[in-house]
């Protein structure tokens, strides 16, 4: 692989094309990891609006920190996977103990919820430091560069970081992957790489990288009710999500009424059907409560609140 001269033509396309996103308009390292562990596993037309509120308003560890964690919780709502929420303000709070944000690779890599990728990609892009950032688009554009799927992507990346500006060098690598690189269909008439791409040199860029045996989504139907006391809707804790609340399922003394409606809604690989039914319950559940909509602000689970909706147009 020639490293230099793809270096060279990546740094000029990107400085040329790179897309102008909030995160790269700062070098505030808490505002980058913000971002950083929004994105895992999310879109980047998704995440802007929820970096935008989140950094409003927790602009700074402390501010992270201190929170009550339902607020951290609402305000994640609909990014999903709340772990990455919780870790979030654990690693904030070891911040504001250990005097502010940590500058170098180890113990960036050793706050709650970072990985090698993470960690490369803040301590490049904030602090300068030398680590390659190895996330799902760079591992397709090395292995296609290398024209190979056996390749060593964190070794290939690693010698083809510019070692003067490994934070831009490093998001022109990801920036290739998201918009010229793409999985299917990849752009090669536009690549700035095409010169010294090995697959497609070779007429190989549709194999690589080899599929991935996808996991088989699980359907699973499931009930959602509906319990009333006047205005009020009966909740459960939530056994999936910590702090949220769920629309009960049916439970022992419960007696089922009219359906209402349903939807489809996806958990990780389980694809669910809910019924949603109205239902009389002359027992409740241990720990549920009786939620106002209308006066009460909770954290309600993405299902559920699809299931409110089924009332309301019904
Ligand atoms: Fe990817 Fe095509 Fe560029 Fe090679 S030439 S890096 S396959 S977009």
């Amino acid at each position: 692989m020639d490293y230099a001269a793809i270096r060279r033509s990546l740094a000029r396309w990107f400085q040329r094309n790179q897309r102008d996103l909030p995160w790269r308009r700062t070098r505030d390292p808490y505002a980058i990891w913000i971002s950083e562990i929004m994105l895992q596993q999310t879109r980047v037309a998704a995440v802007i609006p929820y970096y935008d509120r989140f950094l409003k308003r927790f602009p700074n560890p402390e501010a992270l920190a201190t929170a009550a964690e339902a607020e951290v919780l609402a305000l994640w709502s609909g990014l999903g996977y709340y772990s990455r929420a919780r870790n979030l303000q654990k690693a904030a709070r070891d911040m504001v103990a250990a005097g502010g944000f940590p500058r170098d690779y180890a113990s960036i890599r050793a706050l709650a919820g970072v990985g090698d990728y993470t960690a490369a990609a803040v301590s490049s892009i904030a602090f300068g430091l030398p680590h390659a950032a190895v996330d799902g688009n760079v591992r397709r554009v090395i292995m296609r560069l290398a024209g190979s799927a056996t390749a060593d992507v964190p070794a290939e990346a690693t010698k083809l970081m510019d070692r003067r500006n490994p934070g831009r060098s490093n998001q022109a690598l990801m920036e290739l992957g998201a918009l010229i690189c793409l999985p299917s269909a990849p752009l090669c008439v536009e690549c700035p790489a095409q010169a010294s791409c090995e697959a497609f040199r070779q007429g190989t860029v549709a194999s690589l990288p080899p599929p991935r045996l996808k996991p088989v989504a699980v359907r699973k139907e499931r009930t959602l009710l509906i319990v009333r006391r006047g205005g009020r809707i009966l909740l459960v804790p939530s056994t999936r999500v910590k702090g949220f609340w769920d629309l009960p399922e049916p439970f022992e003394k419960a007696i089922l009424g009219a359906t209402v409606g349903s939807f489809g809604h996806s958990i990780t690989t389980s694809r669910y059907r809910f019924e949603v039914r109205e239902a009389l319950a002359p027992k409740v559940p241990v720990g549920s409560i009786w939620w106002d909509p209308k006066n009460s602000i909770l954290n309600v689970s993405t299902a559920s609140k699809k299931a409110l909706e089924c009332l309301q147009s019904s």
